[in-house]
């Protein structure tokens, strides 16, 4: 590939220096003691050199007379080949918390291995130059220590993206460079991707551009391989907030929330976590601004909600936002942005506005989910007639299902994927067949379970939360809405806490005279 004359020529000027110049001596090793803290939680006991803006620090336990002797050598003639060096301290452990070497601020953990081996350098550039980006420090160690990129990268590019179709690789996200999401040769294509930008956005801007994102050099670095690529998503994700967190692979913040991937059997790789991530953020970038928009006196307060963690690991079943804990646990593709609304819209946990708790979060978030994540229902729309194992009832319910569907978005089931958001009549539909016909013995669980049953270890729920499921919930917040009964603002203060649900619902029999009424309309509507 081409790069500006300048660049190499800085470059040249740069290692031909530094390799001239031999380490310093070493000082004397002293005592010392790195205290546990949140970044690095471990209490190490140190054997530590001090070069200027350098520490070099063994565990006690990593260190030897001569080897470490060796070893501390090496990182400071690393560390003399960076230019522009500022403070970093190097720890090098015999059992660090990591198999990689993570870095946080200066501080850097690794093994001697990683040292010997140079798999270290990428975390010294980012301690000592301050460039947090995982993909940016790579760059810029390989080209600082003499990596190539290889004459073909362009087209290796096009095969890999020909292989996994719809791949964020060129959004150079963490995932694609954590062993957790990624196969050795995805990785190894990351880097040389990451030397390539790297060294665009060098001669572009400087070195010092490797501190931000980057991300307005995509388009340019594309055009110069020759590439074409839609890079509004890509650019999306390498603008996302990264941070290092020594217990997960990868971490960023978006508004409240702190996002914490791991790889899950919805999201096993790389171009699954940074396809899901990116369609939960600009999800959750369109759900804040209707907030704003359509509930300005709620946001005032949606605005202070407190920080929430987003853990995406095993240990629940079914997704949930704990209010108590800050943490929205994610245990499915479909979930996402309505559990991130809930955390947005629940203030104050109580059991009668249990019900609107389901039908805020769908009424925010049913936009959201896709034909895929509710194809199970479409299916049976579609095909219950020719399948032998359903009930006359279900039938006659999903015949039902199928005719309201058309009545309210114009197409058939079997068109839904051309809907922007079929899952709006969708839901609708499944409710309506249901009130219309309770007699018939049908169960579909978002439909037919009250919300109680499913949420019950958070609160007590109370009357109407105990009858209502989420999709009937859901189905009344929009006639509520749809008819002028409320407005979203004082249906999201209903959902906040207590005080805005009475102020919405002042007694059990206001809300029983305006379900009544709802119904009415229902079979008004949409009896055949
Ligand atoms: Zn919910």
């Amino acid at each position: 590939m081409k790069r500006p004359l300048a660049v190499i020529l800085a470059f040249s000027l740069l290692l031909g220096i530094s390799g001239c110049s031999s380490a310093p001596e070493l000082p004397e090793f002293t005592d010392g003691v790195r205290e546990r803290d949140e970044t690095y939680p471990a209490h190490i006991e140190t054997k530590s050199v001090e070069l200027d803006d350098l520490g070099i620090h063994f565990s006690t336990n990593a260190f030897d007379e001569t080897a470490s002797v060796e070893l501390a050598q090496k990182v400071a003639e690393d560390y003399a080949a960076i230019s522009g060096a500022g403070e970093a301290e190097v720890y090098i452990l015999n059992e660090p918390l990591t198999d990689a070497p993570f870095v946080s601020g200066a501080e850097l953990f690794c093994s001697a291995e990683a040292v010997e081996s140079g798999e270290y350098r990428p975390a010294l550039v980012s301690a000592a130059l301050n460039i947090t980006g995982r993909w940016q420090a790579e760059g810029l160690s390989r080209e600082l220590f003499g990596g190539e990129v290889p004459d073909g990268l362009a087209d290796e590019i096009a095969v890999y993206l020909s292989a996994h179709e719809g791949s964020n690789l060129l959004s150079l996200a963490p995932f694609y460079f954590t062993e957790d999401f990624a196969d050795a040769e995805t990785i190894a294509l990351a880097s040389d991707c990451a030397q390539s930008l790297a060294a665009y956005v060098i001669g572009e801007a400087g070195q010092g551009a490797l501190r931000g994102s980057c991300s307005e050099y995509l388009p340019g670095w594309l055009a110069l391989l020759g590439l074409e690529a839609e890079t509004e998503g890509l650019q999306t994700l390498m603008e996302l907030d990264y941070t290092q967190n020594v217990y997960y692979p990868a971490e960023f913040t978006r508004s409240v929330f702190t996002f914490r991937p791991v790889p899950t059997e919805w999201m096993p790789d790389a171009d699954a976590a940074s396809a899901h991530m990116l369609r939960l953020c600009t999800g959750l970038d369109r759900l804040l601004d209707y907030l704003e928009t359509n509930a300005p006196e709620s946001w005032a307060r949606i605005e202070q909600t407190k920080p929430y963690e987003v853990s995406f690991e095993e240990s629940f079943d079914v997704s949930c936002v704990d209010v108590y804990s800050s943490v929205v646990h994610m245990r499915s593709e479909s979930s996402g942005l309505h559990e991130l609304a809930h955390a947005l819209t629940i203030d104050e946990l109580c059991g009668e506005a249990g019900w609107v708790f389901e039908g805020v979060a769908m009424h925010c978030s049913e936009w959201w989910i896709s034909y895929e994540d509710y194809e199970m229902f479409f299916d049976l729309a579609e095909n219950i007639d020719t399948m032998e194992s359903a009930s006359e009832d279900e039938r006659f319910i999903f015949g039902e299902i199928r005719r309201i569907f058309k009545e309210l978005s114009g197409v058939d089931v079997s068109e839904a994927q051309t809907l922007e958001s079929p899952a709006i009549p969708l839901v609708k539909a499944m409710t309506y067949a249901m009130l219309l016909h309770p007699e018939r013995d049908v169960f579909i669980k978002m439909v037919s379970k009250p919300s109680a049953d499913v949420v019950s270890s958070f609160y007590k729920p109370k009357y109407p939360t105990t009858v209502l499921s989420h999709a009937k919930s859901y189905a009344f917040c929009e006639y509520l809405l749809d008819h002028g009964r409320l407005t979203l603002d004082q249906l999201v203060a209903a959902s906040l806490d207590l005080e805005g649900y009475r102020a919405a619902f002042p007694t059990d029999e206001y809300f029983d005279e305006l379900y009544a009424e709802y119904l009415d309309w229902v079979r008004e509507e949409y009896s055949l």
